[in-house]
């Protein structure tokens, strides 16, 4: 398995492709603003998609559906928790001050403990609401996509509308650290980091940032 982080927009929002080797082919995770960045990256690693799969619906990690599915129209998979945000994408975007293109509705409802197969990749989907209702993380071959549920030395905000931060820590608690020390953390925003670096240093984690 590839994985082909592009940083996207005016958020620096991490688009991820996460390519299966042996048949090129690829799902989109999470297509930020520049659809143009992501089809420009699909050419250079002659990868076919497959499927869009969102961890959360807020607009730097959606705001380029709309012209990704023109390009390539496959399957967009969404938790319906995170639905309403969906259908505001273009107001969302407004908020901040900038025009955005409503998307097509989603095709997949994802749900705890579905697997999301593509080719040869497997993704189990675990459901880490608190920085929104409907945020899912995608977990399969020593990796995890958190979206911005988890960040390096860092959690996701929860001031937004549907944020909650017990909530939060509750599912990165019980869902992420559950996972084995190695696993690759791909937040949806910064560097990688691993499951076992977080659990020893993030200061979110291990109370230290209550002192703060
Ligand atoms: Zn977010
Ligand atoms: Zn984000």
């Amino acid at each position: 398995v590839k994985v082909a982080a592009l940083v996207n927009g005016r958020f620096a929002e991490n688009t991820y492709l996460v390519i299966d080797e042996p048949t090129r082919q690829c799902a989109i995770i999470d297509p930020g603003e520049d659809a143009g960045l992501i089809q420009r990256a699909v050419e250079d690693e002659a990868a076919t998609p497959g499927a869009v799969w969102l961890t959360h619906a807020h607009v730097d990690h959606v705001a380029g559906v709309a012209a990704v599915i023109e390009a390539f129209p496959v399957p967009i998979y969404l938790h319906p928790a995170d639905r309403p945000l969906y259908d505001h994408l273009v107001q969302q975007a407004a908020g901040f001050g900038f025009l955005a293109r409503a998307a097509p509705p989603p095709d997949r409802e994802l749900a705890e403990g579905d697997e999301l197969r593509l080719g040869g990749l497997t993704l189990r989907v675990l459901h880490t609401p608190g920085h929104t209702p409907g945020g899912v993380s995608l977990y399969g071959h020593g990796a995890v996509f958190v979206g911005d549920a988890l960040f390096q030395g860092s959690i996701g905000r929860t001031d937004f509308p549907g944020g909650d931060a017990p909530t939060l820590l509750r599912s990165i608690r019980e869902k992420l650290l559950s996972l084995p020390d190695e696993t690759v953390v791909y937040s949806g925003h910064g560097p990688a980091t691993t499951i076992g670096r977080e659990r020893r240093t993030n200061p979110f984690l291990t109370g230290a940032a209550r002192l703060l």
